[in-house]
């Protein structure tokens, strides 16, 4: 028996719960326990967003939640989703119609804030679109948003007031036949938290998403995290996990694998390779090589993040959070440290090249590596982008075909107070 049982054996078992899928990560009934985090960029900003995403997920996110608070950012999500490298779930306050736009970008899953969005006919009509359409819905309940009459019915944020909020919402899904639903209810109260999430786990089957809310900077809100989530995951409940910290994100990603490793509830990572999820724009078969590079990598025990990304048009700028990274093009592979092209080698080799940088770099450190870059590597990355760019156009993705729905979607529902009919196809 390896050292994850054995600790992980120790705890609490973990309580039963029904699964949901969020894009292809599992949550629930089993599965290993998530770790989530939420940019914090302006999600029409897409490179920016794209480039914190794969940050977050190299520090262990394996889902990414992002605001949608305006038609922008919708349209930034339409742009955004095909390259990420992990499942996106759109954040959603106050507006249905944002929630309908999220959908309409190809969303892996809605937050949605029972204590903001309260009109049951367009909580409705969110999850009949959603059951549609397969995409699961946080019920996100949060002690400082909680609904004005729950709060009066049971004097305060108390945790039987938190988990009647999520009843309430579930009780909207049903009537529509919806189902495929995770549950949080966070406060910023440690104590709170965990009595609410104690109710929660004795009332729904339904996977747990837990966090303390507004836990604050770092080293405070580490902790404050650390006892409420830590806590009920020895309890054996939960299901996946987000730190909210006043931080770069990237630390609660961290946190949040850290915890999990430590409480044997996840394996240890060695070297952190990532790999973009191959999109329109892919010009190799990015699982292909992304195994080839894991199996020559693992054993060397190198301490580096490695990226394998599937074009160098959008490669080298969303993954240069990582050390190293080969991007394909044009029957090459493009080299990059830290984002900047360092070498262009025939496709075939792009692999030992991969391996072969990997060791130099551990070896002699990131200045000396770009110190020694082919002069001629960065123009030649830049021919084979445009080359590139004008074989396949600008919208691989049909990304600009999203967009469109979305603009007539939102369009229509500021026009009418309705969103448009029938406006998805999906
Ligand atoms: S193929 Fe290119 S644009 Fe598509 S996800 Fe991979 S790196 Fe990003």
């Amino acid at each position: 028996m390896g050292a994850m049982e054995l600790s992980s054996d120790l705890l609490m078992p973990r309580r039963k719960t029904r699964r949901i899928h969020v894009g292809d990560v599992a949550i629930g009934g089993g599965a290993p326990i998530s770790v989530q985090s939420m940019t914090t960029t302006k999600t029409a900003d897409v490179e920016g967003t794209l480039a914190q995403i794969y940050a977050l997920a190299a520090a262990g996110a394996d889902i990414v939640r992002c605001t949608c608070n305006e038609e922008a950012a919708a349209e930034g999500l339409a742009r955004i989703v095909p390259r990420s490298p992990v499942p996106i779930v759109a954040d959603i306050h106050f507006h249905y119609e944002m929630a309908l736009a999220a959908l309409e970008a190809g969303v892996h899953g809605l937050r949605l804030n029972p204590g903001n969005l309260r009109k049951e006919s367009e909580i409705k009509l969110v999850a009949s679109e959603a059951k549609d359409r397969g995409v699961p819905i946080r019920v996100g309940v949060n002690a400082g948003s909680l609904h004005p009459d729950l709060y009066k019915k049971h004097g305060g944020a108390t945790p039987e007031a938190l988990v009647e909020s999520a009843k309430m919402e579930l009780a909207y899904f049903e009537d529509v036949g919806f189902t495929d639903v995770k549950i949080s209810v966070k406060a910023s109260s440690v104590a709170l938290m965990i009595a609410a999430y104690r109710l929660a786990s004795e009332t729904f089957d339904h996977p747990l998403h837990l966090g303390v809310t507004e836990a604050g900077p770092p080293p405070a809100g580490l902790l404050k995290g650390t006892a409420g989530i830590g806590t009920l995951l020895a309890e054996g409940i939960g299901d996946t996990i987000r730190y909210s910290l006043t931080a770069d994100p990237v630390e609660e990603a961290r946190a949040g694998r850290q915890l999990l490793e430590a409480l044997g509830l996840r394996e240890r990572k060695g070297l952190d390779l990532i790999a973009c999820p191959s999109c329109g724009r892919a010009q190799v078969d990015v699982i292909a090589v992304a195994k080839e590079a894991q199996a020559a990598l693992e054993d060397r025990n190198l301490p580096i993040q490695v990226a394998v990304m599937g074009c160098v048009v959008n490669g080298p700028g969303e993954a240069r959070s990582a050390d190293l990274g080969i991007a394909a093009g044009k029957h090459k592979g493009h080299l990059f440290i830290q984002g900047k092209i360092v070498r262009v080698v025939p496709e075939s080799e792009m692999v030992d090249a991969l391996v072969a940088e990997a060791e130099r770099l551990v070896a002699e450190g990131v200045d000396a590596r770009l110190a020694a870059a082919d002069a001629s590597a960065e123009a030649e990355a830049e021919a084979d982008r445009a080359a590139l760019l004008d074989e396949k156009g600008v919208d691989p993705n049909a990304s600009e075909v999203r967009v469109d729905r979305i603009r007539r979607r939102v369009g229509a529902a500021e026009r009418t107070g309705r969103p448009a009919d029938a406006a998805h196809d999906a």
